[in-house]
């Protein structure tokens, strides 16, 4: 279930209701904060909150535009508790079309932070800071906090754990000399590394860091999207090796199965007879195949 916030360049843009999850852990934290007034906290936390996902649908906005710019177009954009998710219609084949879409996201959060620095130094020399001490500012003034938010999203995108932006940016120039499925199966051996780092660090299990189930979530998505991304750039090679999908044997004991072409939604297993495989399908897109040989 997901609600829909707007549309922004024709492409609607919606919230998750996990998402709710946040506001409530974020007003939670703010009553049994001490100090400051709990509601002002948690206006102050919710500000927060809303601005830094309003600077995530931004840096999405900019890997779709991207992805417009060659020709891609993008289904929705949707906010999850661990991040927004630009859903392009598909991934460009071409390493350099994917290098540019994966760099725009960053490079938005980049574009961000500048603006927050400028605004920030022009506003600490318009009021003066020698009545507050540099840690007050950066607890209490929003516009650093979001330029730290903006300085996050650029860095942790940016780590090569495939498919996260980092990781398509490593796929793409391995690409250029290793091919797409070497390359797709390091960066997706490298994604499998960093998403159990992650659970690691989200367990708590690396000393004085605390536990974050949120890094969590983002290390098994991480782990099960590489991994059906590599499966799926394995079954393109494969058929691209055995020819076009074949037509489903006769004695086939499986209902409901149409020709992927004729719906973009189709869900469900389909025969590749020419690669001896099943290929299971979910909204248009192949997730799992089984090899049968
Ligand atoms: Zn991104």
């Amino acid at each position: 279930m997901r609600w829909k916030l707007g549309r922004a360049f024709g492409i609607g843009i919606y919230v998750h209701w996990t998402f709710a999850l946040i506001v409530g852990y974020v007003l939670f934290s703010s009553l049994s904060a001490p100090g400051q007034s709990p509601v002002d906290r948690a206006i102050h936390s919710l500000t927060f909150v809303c601005a830094a996902f309003g600077c995530v649908v931004l840096h999405e906005l900019g890997h779709a535009l991207t992805a417009r710019h060659y020709g891609i177009a993008t289904r929705d954009i949707t906010l999850y508790p661990i991040g927004g998710v630009a859903r392009l219609e598909r991934m460009s084949e071409r390493p350099a079309e994917e290098f540019w879409i994966a760099v725009a996201g960053p490079a938005v959060n980049v574009v961000i932070a500048g603006i927050l620095l400028l605004v920030s130094w022009f506003s600490l020399n318009a009021f003066g800071s020698s009545s507050l001490s540099m840690a007050q500012l950066i607890q209490g003034n929003l516009l650093i906090e979001l330029l730290v938010a903006n300085i996050w999203l650029v860095l942790f995108n940016l780590l090569p754990a495939f498919p996260m932006d980092g990781g398509r940016v490593l796929r793409s120039l391995l690409a250029h000399f290793l091919g797409r499925l070497r390359a797709t199966e390091i960066a997706a051996q490298l994604g499998v590394f960093f998403a159990i780092l992650f659970a690691l660090l989200g367990f708590g299990l690396v000393r004085d860091w605390g536990s974050n189930p949120l890094l969590i979530l983002i290390g098994i998505f991480t782990f099960r999207a590489g991994q059906q991304e590599l499966a799926f750039v394995r079954y393109q090679e494969r058929q691209r090796q055995a020819g076009p999908l074949d037509v489903l044997p006769a004695n086939a004991d499986v209902v409901d199965v149409v020709p992927v072409e004729s719906d973009e939604h189709f869900s469900g297993p389909v025969w590749d007879g020419k690669a001896r495989a099943w290929v299971i399908w979910r909204n248009g897109r192949p997730v799992r195949v089984h090899w049968i040989d």
